[in-house]
């Protein structure tokens, strides 16, 4: 006897057709049970599914012929089921982010499941786990030794007394990470069972955790009982990882943004570390937030979800408002840094209208910078651009290094004396003269750290040490760390202080738990009060404030640490908050403006994408799909409360010879735009066969977009 099944594929090729489709079993399997199965001439990885509803997939209209269904291959029975709840998630993805429960579920899976057949998998799943390199510095001091703060406690308490979701705003330095442990540990302790998931934004970020959950978890769950998930892995890492994340064994799963799809069959707690990074929300396939997914995961799992941060995205911040006003997340509050000489750095506004023409650290900045290079204190630097000069110029004729590909200009890199561009990755020698006019003057315009790095060494000549010897600089950014293994070393010979002033791009500004950093710097933050994305300043404050806690966090050092803000418009309100420490004023006159011009999180909002040979192209496509909406069969319904605004290029919109244009659709109502999206993705599908359409490339929509 055989059955019809569901079964979900990854089918990209034909985007839109079902993702599911059915085959024939000899036995029935259940719902979330791994698969081959023979497609065309491939045969690919599926996972058994529940009846499909994908509201981004138009109704198949063949009827179903069960003559030509063919059986599958093989069922991968050795590996338990893909739990309900998983399939819930995955389900709610595909829909809230306008995409084929196929594309999201199999790109939940690691890869190198797809190459396996079920007799390799039941190998590899008999394979004794290889025993771990355990051996920890014996230095690390264990959390249960570590009294807690009275902060701590009471954020711990209200954590046990209430189902939450949590936004744990806690300082920089303020011991979030301790208070993670603590609440996995007591999840850890309470069921025999329980999992664990431990979100942290960068992968270069997960190294340091690993090491303090696995010291303190290890001795007593087990070498395997702490995994990492993150996309910096091997293949066979990861498959090790997410195996033993499906199958129980870990109980804590550590990881990037992909790690909230894991397979973790006993969740019980998700914690959300520096929940308002960008990162967290994916730029490709479906763009979705792991930080959102988290929340609706937490309730599918009936996991406690603890999202943490110094400076949250205004959209937690706003949902953590008092339940009174309608908040949904209980706020935990943790001012206070840990330790007595603890203070958070005093910032201090260099007012650049005052200082020397063109310099580029003004003359107190470097006083400061040399006064503790002298007391053997290390300092940190950063500026958001890399290479030397972000363009070359041609003095006479105005030549400018233009890339040829993209709308943008080409950057210098004096190291290898080339012209990258940073969107296509085209690269050329730097031009010995002007290749317009053959003028030999040409210069570059604007710094990035490469110049920064070069003009610290040549303003610290003649500065020494206490120790009489020269000063050293160095300098971090994704040029001096494209080697696997760079930054992790780089970053040791800080710890270990054999640099004395750190140049880098924010890369450097993010979650280090720096130690004897006491003095950081922001050279020219300027540019994003002035931005047209309405989030800049959201994200210049974060940034401000993630790298001012690089400084100070040895509570042993006596002397106070600072926070340098070089600028010309020393009195804006985003700097005077900064001064204050003050970030609830800050989100407080952000969620004003947005209030008054309907932004997010008072409105919602999606973004269609569109790329092809011509600006045109991608105009056209996306306004005919607009103008087609008015025949969407509950158009009455739907489209008063939608606002789609015309199609415009984007910001750089031409990237390796294509064009790029896009358009915004906002909605007050999260289910109105949801329903909208829905409903008219078979209006974009079917705008691509119109004449004015020919050279569309691809397009793609974009919820809750976070640039814009
Ligand atoms: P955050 O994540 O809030 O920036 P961390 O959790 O990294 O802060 O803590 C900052 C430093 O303080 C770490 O070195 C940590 O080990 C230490 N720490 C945290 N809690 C305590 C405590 N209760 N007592 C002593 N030291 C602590
Ligand atoms: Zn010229
Ligand atoms: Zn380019």
């Amino acid at each position: 006897m055989t059955t019809p099944i569901s079964v979900l594929v990854h089918t990209p090729m034909y985007s839109q057709v079902a993702s599911a489709l059915t085959y024939l079993s000899d036995e029935p399997l259940a719902p979330g049970t791994l698969v081959r199965v023979p497609l065309g001439q491939r045969e690919l990885l599926g996972v058994v599914w529940d009846e499909v509803t994908e509201s981004a997939t138009p109704p198949r209209t063949a009827p179903f012929d069960p003559a030509k269904l063919r059986p599958i291959a093989e069922a991968l029975q050795a590996l338990p089921a893909l739990s309900a709840s998983w399939r819930a998630l995955i389900n709610f993805a595909a829909n809230y982010y306008q995409r084929g429960a196929g594309e999201v579920a199999l790109a939940a899976l690691p890869p190198q499941l797809r190459d396996l057949s079920g007799l390799q998998l039941a190998k590899r799943l008999k394979k004794p786990a290889p025993p771990e390199n355990t051996s920890l510095p014996k230095s690390l001091v264990t959390p249960d030794l570590i009294a807690l703060t009275a902060e701590q406690a009471r954020a711990i308490n209200q954590f046990h007394a209430h189902p939450g979701p949590f936004l744990l705003f806690g300082a920089t330095g303020s011991g979030k990470t301790e208070v993670y442990m603590r609440c996995t540990a007591d999840t850890l302790a309470a069921s025999p069972d329980a999992q664990a998931l431990i979100m942290v934004p960068e992968i270069n970020l997960t190294p340091q955790l690993e090491e303090r959950f696995k010291a303190h978890f290890c001795p007593r769950y087990g070498d395997a009982s702490v995994v990492s998930l993150h996309s910096g892995m091997t293949p066979a890492q990861r498959l090790k990882s997410w195996l033993a994340a499906h199958s129980g064994a870990a109980r804590i799963v550590l990881g990037t943004r992909m790690a909230v799809f894991a397979s973790l069959p006993h969740l019980k707690l998700i914690a959300v570390d520096e929940e308002h990074d960008p990162s967290y929300k994916s730029h490709e396939g479906a763009r979705y937030s792991a930080r959102d997914l988290a929340v609706y995961r937490g309730r599918l799992d009936g996991a406690k979800v603890l999202l943490g941060s110094a400076t949250p995205s205004l959209e937690s911040w706003h949902h953590s408002r008092a339940a009174a006003e309608g908040g949904r997340y209980l706020r935990l509050e943790m001012p206070s840094r840990v330790g007595v000489n603890a203070a958070l750095p005093l910032v201090r506004r260099v007012d650049m209208n005052h200082q020397p023409k063109g310099c580029v650290i003004s003359p107190p900045l470097l006083a400061a910078i040399a006064q503790r290079i002298a007391a053997g204190e290390q300092s940190m630097v950063f500026l958001n651009r890399r290479g030397y000069a972000p363009v070359l110029t041609c003095n006479d004729c105005d030549w400018k290094s233009t890339c040829p590909h993209c709308s943008a200009y080409r950057v210098f890199h004096k190291i290898d004396r080339t012209l990258r561009c940073h969107h296509c990755g085209f690269a050329e020698p730097v031009p010995r003269a002007c290749p317009d006019c053959g003028n030999v003057d040409i210069t570059g315009l604007g710094r990035g750290t490469e110049r920064l790095e070069e003009q610290l060494t040549l303003l610290l000549t003649g500065i020494t040490r206490s120790d009489g010897s020269a000063v050293r600089i160095a300098r971090i950014d994704a040029d001096t760390t494209r080697l696997k293994g760079a930054l992790a070393s780089q970053l040791a010979q800080v710890h270990a202080g054999d640099v004395d002033v750190l140049v880098g791009t924010q890369m450097i500004a993010k979650g280090h738990d720096f130690r004897r950093i006491t003095l950081v710097a922001a050279i020219n933050p300027d540019g994003a009060l002035f931005s047209s994305d309405f989030r800049a300043p959201e994200r210049l404050f974060g940034l401000l404030m993630q790298a001012a806690g690089r400084a100070g966090r040895d509570a042993s050092n006596t002397s106070r640490s600072e926070m340098w803000v070089q600028t010309f418009h020393p009195t804006h309100p985003l700097f005077e908050a900064l001064k204050r420490n003050d970030y609830p004023a800050f989100a407080q006159s952000q969620l004003v403006e947005r209030e008054q011009a309907a932004m997010p999180p008072f409105s919602f909002q999606a973004l269609v994408r569109a790329e092809a040979r011509t600006q045109e192209t991608a105009q056209a496509f996306l306004n005919l799909a607009s103008q087609a909406s008015v025949d969407l069969p509950d158009a009455a319904q739907l489209l008063p409360h939608i606002t789609l605004y015309p199609a415009v290029p984007m910001s750089i919109q031409r990237v390796a010879n294509v064009e790029r244009a896009q358009m915004l659709i906002e909605s007050a109502s999260r289910t109105a735009l949801q329903r909208f999206l829905s409903a008219w993705q078979a209006t974009l599908q079917s705008q691509r066969a119109r004449p004015e359409c020919k050279g569309l490339l691809r397009w793609a929509v974009d919820v809750d977009p976070l640039l814009i």
